[in-house]
């Protein structure tokens, strides 16, 4: 029996499958900041009222565990995580 090779996926494909999907709702944020103080390197806070900013919607899978654990700190339930 003749097995031929797999073709690899395409690269952005692949690309899309090592990061973590996230967004975030500005109008429920209270500004609490725990996101922020969770996961710097995905969430801010806009100087002028705190609200979240966010700094990195596709942040890879190896930040997955912080950026769930900031949507679940989240007292508005304002973050959507999406592995
Ligand atoms: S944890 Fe939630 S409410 Fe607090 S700043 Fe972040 S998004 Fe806003």
């Amino acid at each position: 029996m003749i097995t031929g090779t797999a073709t690899p996926p395409h690269p952005t494909r692949r690309i899309e499958e090592n990061v973590v999907k996230v967004s975030v709702d500005q109008d429920a944020c209270v500004s609490s900041g725990q996101c922020a103080l969770t996961a710097d390197d995905v969430f801010d806070q806009r100087d002028s009222d705190g609200v979240v900013e966010l700094l990195d919607a596709n942040p890879p899978q190896q930040r997955l565990r912080d950026v769930q654990s900031a949507a679940a700190g989240c007292p508005a339930m304002a973050i959507t995580v999406r592995p």
